[in-house]
């Protein structure tokens, strides 16, 4: 049997154009991307930017604000130089539009979101998980974990040939890891977030999926005291005995937007060098 005959309806991307042979075909030709989350060339966001680029993506970016727009434009410009940037601060809801409004302008259609932001004010990564603030709690909630559903929101209208969105979550969310604090509990609800919309967008064929990822040296990292030694850590403990590199996490991030993950919707993926499978470490 022809591996095409069982594989079925997921190699219709390669039969249906015809000018190219399946094996020139990249695995994102034809899709746009919107990418939220590059701060600068170590960012997670930045990893799986690059996968699906090189896959055949298109790519929009979204920036935080002002003190950033410089490395995206420098990093995003590498794609070139008519690479739609936008800024998107998504704790306002008129930033997400006016955004959004600029995607529209100059694509009819979406295809893929990643997600890759999330923010907690420092001293509460730093004292006891007690210690939360009310307003620390809701920054934290409102920029890492609403923010997925208010941009899933705006995007799914423009997913209309159906489409994967992609979030970034962390172990903190399910097990408690020391000055995580807020930001699991933050993950927990961004992880249950995907669930529910995974269940609402799912009859648009739109799928919703997390990447767990093990510990990254990125800019968000370096805000979590003792990160350097969660490092060592997972080197000593993790199954693979190694930390994970953002290649790795791109590999995945494109696994999850292309047709070969078409039945996957709600699930966390770990990415975690296998660390997620322990009770206790040898
Ligand atoms: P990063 O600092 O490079 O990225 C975090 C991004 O969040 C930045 O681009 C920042 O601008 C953006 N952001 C914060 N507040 C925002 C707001 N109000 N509006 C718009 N953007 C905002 O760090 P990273 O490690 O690449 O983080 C990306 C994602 O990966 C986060 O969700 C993080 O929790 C998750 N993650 C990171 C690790 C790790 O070890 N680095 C592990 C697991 C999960």
């Amino acid at each position: 049997m022809g591996s095409g005959a069982w594989l079925g309806f997921g190699l219709t991307w390669a039969s249906a154009t015809s000018h190219h042979s399946k094996q020139d075909m990249k695995p994102l030709e034809g899709k746009v991307g919107l990418v939220a989350g590059v701060a600068n060339k170590r960012s997670i966001a930045w990893a799986i930017a690059q996968a699906w680029h090189e896959a055949g993506a298109e790519l929009v970016f979204t920036y935080q604000g002002d003190r950033l727009k410089g490395n995206v434009e420098q990093l995003a410009g590498t794609f070139g130089e008519d690479t739609l940037m936008v800024p998107c601060d998504v704790s306002s809801d008129e930033e997400i539009d006016r955004a959004f409004d600029a995607i529209r302008e100059r694509h009819d259609k979406l295809d893929l979101l990643l997600h890759s932001i999330a923010f907690a004010p420092k001293e509460a990564l730093e004292s006891d998980f007690i210690q939360t603030s009310r307003e620390a709690f809701r920054v934290a909630h409102d920029v890492s974990a609403y923010s997925l559903v208010a941009l899933s929101r705006a995007a799914a209208p423009m997913m209309s040939q159906g489409g994967s969105i992609l979030a970034m979550s962390y172990y903190g969310a399910e097990k408690v890891v020391p000055h995580y604090n807020v930001m699991g509990v933050a993950k927990a609800s961004l992880e249950a977030s995907t669930r529910y919309l995974a269940a609402d967008l799912g009859p648009k064929q739109i799928r919703v999926n997390c990447i767990s990822a093990g510990p990254v040296n990125t800019l968000a990292a370096r805000g979590i005291s003792g990160f350097s030694a969660m490092l060592k850590h997972y080197e000593a403990h993790a199954p693979l005995k190694r930390n994970v590199v953002p290649e790795e996490l791109g590999a995945t991030g494109l696994f999850l937007a292309s047709d070969g993950a078409a039945a996957i919707t709600g699930q966390v993926i770990y990415v975690d060098s296998g660390y997620q499978i322990m009770g206790m470490y040898q």
